[in-house]
């Protein structure tokens, strides 16, 4: 449905209220949770400020001829932030950035189609399109197929598919196809329609904001920002966190790109997650994954399975980062994976 919103000359809120009831609600209980709470939006350096909701952060330039936004995480968070970008700098979004396709990054971006242009890796175009009408149920949702007729009707979604029931179902008729469960809850994320494959540059207002492909285990789209300005801002979504372990199985495979971004002239870091950051939470980073790799190997060597790996690789100096608990026996199987299958 999206897609509608290219072929359309008219602007303003016009466009908007008519399409208005297209927009599902994407409430913010549908978002990772944590400790952190409240909408807010703060400087970083010369004229690039964050603008978080909850657990989840934004970074937008601010120039004469208009403004330059990372991420536009929800339709509740997208409408917020136009309108307090609107009343405090008085001019318009003029591109958004995508960081990947994930729903709960990239979703939203119709709110600010009157006045910008999207932009995202090529990658992005296959991972939102449709997959094959034949695509069958996934195996982790067929218990849910109760009746047997391959699909998941309103009344049989269960947990995550019955939340979002609205955001899977892309040709409204009531019930999931194989194909919309495969794609996401992504009714609410626009498609770019500026696509690049290594690079490109934004040059405005006097400023430049630098868009570089880096693929990640997490995303192949994944796309990194430099806000060029002042010390300099650079965003990374997801996959490096600050003072939070990594998300899930990580390969030792992620260190190279992790150190090519720590080389990057940047002061600022910030994720699409948590605390704000510097660069030196970057080299924090690229030390966990290391001394991971290190202790994971060194179990291997010793002779021990997965299991005791787990429960001896503590990496006990991380103690205080975010998600030790849930995310330390994950990272330890990722890389335990990545090390033994590559003997
Ligand atoms: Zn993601």
């Amino acid at each position: 449905m999206n897609r509608r919103y290219l072929s359309i000359a008219l602007s303003g809120c016009f466009v908007l209220s008519m399409f208005a009831p297209d927009v599902r609600a994407q409430q913010r209980s549908f978002y990772q949770q944590t400790d952190l709470k409240g909408q807010e939006i703060g400087k970083l350096t010369g004229d690039t400020y964050y603008a978080r909701m909850d657990d989840y952060v934004s970074v937008f330039m601010v120039t004469p001829e208009g403004i330059v936004l990372v991420e536009p995480i929800g339709t509740e968070f997208a409408t917020w932030l136009k309108g307090e970008m609107a009343s405090r700098f008085h001019v318009p979004v003029k591109y958004v950035i995508y960081s990947h396709s994930h729903w709960d990054h990239a979703s939203g971006g119709a709110v600010y189609a009157d006045t910008a242009r999207f932009i995202g890796h090529e990658n992005m175009l296959r991972n939102i399109a449709m997959p094959p009408a034949d695509t069958p149920l996934p195996q982790n949702v067929r218990a849910q197929d109760t009746n047997g007729n391959g699909k998941i009707e309103a009344s049989e979604a269960q947990g995550n598919l019955k939340t979002m029931f609205s955001l899977y179902d892309a040709d409204k008729d009531g019930s999931l196809s194989g194909a919309e469960i495969v794609r996401g809850p992504i009714l609410n994320v626009r498609a770019p329609d500026i696509t690049y494959t290594d690079r490109l540059n934004i040059n405005i207002g006097g400023k430049r904001v630098e868009v570089i492909h880096q693929p990640t285990g997490h995303a192949d789209d994944n796309t990194i920002v430099r806000f060029v300005d002042g010390t300099n801002v650079l965003f990374a979504s997801d996959w490096i966190t600050v003072h939070r372990l990594p998300f899930g199985p990580i390969s030792p495979d992620e260190i190279p790109p992790v150190k090519a971004v720590e080389a990057m002239d940047f002061e600022y870091f910030v994720c699409s997650h948590g605390r704000l950051g510097k660069k030196a939470d970057v080299t924090a980073s690229i030390r966990y994954r290391e001394q991971l790799r290190d202790a994971v190997a060194k179990a291997i060597a010793e002779g021990q399975t997965l299991q005791q790996a787990q429960a001896s690789v503590l990496m006990e100096d991380y103690k205080d980062w975010e998600f030790y608990a849930v995310q330390r026996p994950q990272n330890v199987a990722g890389t335990y994976r990545a090390l033994t299958s590559k003997k």
